[in-house]
C-alpha cells in the first residue's frame, strides 16, 4: 500500500467517530497520493504524519448563565492545527452542531486554505456547541466573555488571531475582544473580523461572498465565459451567501435563490439584496420573511430543495455536507456548469464526484472561499502598521489574491496531468508550502 494510503488508514483508525475530519482527510490525501508518493522525501520526513494530527487541542469547559437565572455550560474548542508558515488563524463557530469532528475538518481545511493565499498565516479553527439563536444581547455577551475567559491563554497576535464563522459576526467579535483585551490589558490585535471603530478592516465582512464571486468570474474569463447574465443559486443567508449573492448581482449576473436551515425562497426576477440584508442583518429574521418584502417569491420548506432550481452556477454558502450525491445529479440535469464553494465542504464526497465526472467547473472551498482569511491577514498588516486601507485598496487586494489563486490551482492542475480538476490543483498547490516549511524547520 502507498504511503499517502497507509497514512490515511492510520488517521481514520486513530480517530474514530470524526466522520468530517475523516472526509476532509480522505479528499486531500486522495487527491494528494500520485504527488506525495512520486517525491519520497515527504515519506522520511514523515510529513504527512505530521500534517494530520494538530499540534494542539484546546477542550474547555464555557459555563455562563441566562435571563432566568439558570446556568448552563457548553463545550468550547479551539484546534491549533499547523504553525509552519505563521501563527495559527481560522474562525470560531458557535452552532449546537459543533463538536470535535467539525473542528478538526475545519482547521485541518485551514491550513491548506491560508497557504493558498499566499500570506504568512498558519491553521486553526475553534468554536462551541453553543446555539446563539433565540438568545439576548446579554445573554450572548455572557457567553462570549465566558469563552474568552478560557481561550485568552491560548492565542496572542503571534500565537493564534481568530476570527468569525457560523454564529459569529461583529458583535459576537465585539463581545470576545472586549473581554480579551479586559484580561490582558493590551490592546493586541488578536482577532479579526474587528469593527471598523478599534482596528477593524474596511472590506473583511464583504470578503469571503465577494472573493469567491472574483475567483469565480475569473475561472469563467479563462473559459471564454463570464457571469453576466447567468442564472445563479446561492445557498444559506448569512454572510457568505449575502454578500456572494450581491457580488453576482453587480456582475450582471441573477441570484433567484437564498436558503436558510428552515427552507429557500425562490424569486424568478432576481433576488432583492437590500431585502435580504434588513432581515437577516438588522431583524435577525428568517428567509421566509422574504415573501413580505417580494410577493412573486416562493418559500418552500426544507432548505435541500435548493438544489432543484434550474441555474448555470451554483454557490453553495451555508455549510457542510449540505449537497450530497443526489443534488449534484439534480444541478447537473438541470445544466449547471460551474459549482465554488463559499461554505467549507458544503459537498459531500458523491457530490464531488458527480461534478468531477461530468466536467462541471468545480472549485473546492479551500481555495474558493479563501478571500475572507485572506482580508483577515490584511487587517494583522494594517493593525501592525498602524494605518487602515481604503475599501477600494482592500478590494483591488481581494481581487489580487482571488486571481492568483486561481491561476495557482488550475496551473498545478495542469502540470500534474490534471487540467481543470481543481480539487487536486487546490490540494497540491496548500500542501506544496506547508510541506517545504516543515521540512526546512525540522521533527517538530
Ligand atoms: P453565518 O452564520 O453568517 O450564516 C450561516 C448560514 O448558513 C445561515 O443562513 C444558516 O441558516 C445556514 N446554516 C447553518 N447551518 C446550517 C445547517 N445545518 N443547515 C442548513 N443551513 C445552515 O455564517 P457564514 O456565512 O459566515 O458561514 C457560512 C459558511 O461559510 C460556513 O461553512 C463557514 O465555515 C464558511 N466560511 C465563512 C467565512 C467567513 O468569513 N465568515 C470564511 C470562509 C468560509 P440558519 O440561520 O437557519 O442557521
Amino acid at each position: 500500500m502507498s504511503y499517502t494510503m497507509r497514512v490515511l488508514e492510520q488517521v481514520i483508525k486513530r480517530n474514530p467517530n470524526e466522520p468530517e475530519f475523516h472526509q476532509a482527510v480522505t479528499e486531500t490525501l486522495t487527491s494528494l497520493q500520485p504527488y506525495v508518493d512520486a517525491n519520497p522525501e515527504y515519506e522520511k520526513a514523515g510529513i504527512l504524519e505530521r500534517l494530520c494530527e494538530p499540534e494542539r487541542i484546546i477542550i474547555f469547559r464555557v459555563p455562563w448563565v441566562d435571563d432566568s437565572g439558570k446556568v448552563h455550560v457548553n463545550k468550547g474548542y479551539r484546534v491549533q492545527f499547523n504553525s509552519a508558515i505563521g501563527p495559527y488563524k481560522g474562525g470560531i463557530r458557535f452552532h449546537p452542531s459543533v463538536n470535535l469532528s467539525i473542528m478538526k475538518f475545519l482547521s485541518f481545511e485551514q491550513v491548506l486554505k491560508n497557504s493558498l493565499t499566499g500570506l504568512p498565516i498558519g491553521g486553526g479553527k475553534g468554536g462551541a456547541n453553543f446555539d446563539p439563536k433565540g438568545k439576548s444581547e446579554r445573554e450572548i455577551m455572557a457567553f462570549c466573555q465566558s469563552f474568552m475567559t478560557e481561550l485568552y491563554r491560548h492565542i496572542g497576535e503571534n500565537v493564534d488571531v481568530p476570527a468569525g464563522d457560523i454564529g459569529v459576526g461583529k458583535r459576537e467579535i465585539g463581545f470576545l475582544y472586549g473581554q480579551y483585551k479586559r484580561i490582558v490589558n493590551s490592546y493586541d490585535s488578536v482577532f479579526t473580523g474587528k469593527g471598523l471603530t478599534y482596528g477593524g478592516s474596511l472590506g473583511r465582512t464583504e470578503a469571503t461572498g465577494y472573493g469567491l464571486v472574483y475567483l469565480t468570474e475569473e475561472m469563467l474569463r479563462q473559459h471564454g465565459d463570464s457571469i453576466e447574465n447567468k442564472t445563479v443559486v446561492v445557498s444559506g443567508s448569512g454572510n457568505v451567501a449575502i454578500h456572494a449573492a450581491e457580488k453576482v448581482q453587480q456582475l450582471g449576473g441573477k441570484v433567484v435563490a437564498l436558503s436558510d436551515s428552515n427552507g429557500f425562497v425562490y424569486d424568478a426576477d432576481g433576488i432583492d439584496i437590500d431585502a435580504v440584508k434588513e432581515i437577516k442583518l438588522v431583524k435577525r429574521g428568517r428567509i421566509y420573511e422574504y415573501t413580505d418584502y417580494r410577493k412573486n417569491a416562493v418559500y418552500t420548506e426544507g432548505s435541500k430543495g435548493i438544489w432543484g432550481i434550474k441555474c448555470d452556477i451554483a454557490l453553495p454558502c451555508a455549510t457542510q455536507n449540505e449537497l450530497d450525491g443526489d443534488d449534484a445529479k439534480e444541478l447537473v440535469k438541470n445544466g449547471c456548469f460551474a459549482v465554488c464553494e463559499g461554505a467549507n465542504m458544503p459537498s459531500t464526497s458523491e457530490a464531488v464526484k458527480v461534478f468531477l465526472e461530468n466536467k462541471v467547473l468545480y472549485v473546492p472551498g479551500k481555495a474558493a472561499n479563501a478571500g475572507g482569511v485572506a482580508v483577515s491577514a490584511l487587517e494583522m498588516s494594517q493593525n501592525a502598521m498602524r494605518t487602515s486601507w481604503t475599501f477600494e485598496e482592500v478590494d483591488q487586494k481581494l481581487k489580487e489574491i482571488m486571481i492568483n489563486i486561481y491561476n495557482n490551482i488550475a496551473n498545478v492542475a495542469k502540470e500534474v496531468g490534471h487540467e481543470d480538476n481543481f480539487v487536486v490543483g487546490a490540494n497540491i498547490a496548500g500542501f506544496k508550502k506547508v510541506a517545504e516549511a516543515m521540512m526546512q524547520q525540522g521533527v517538530v
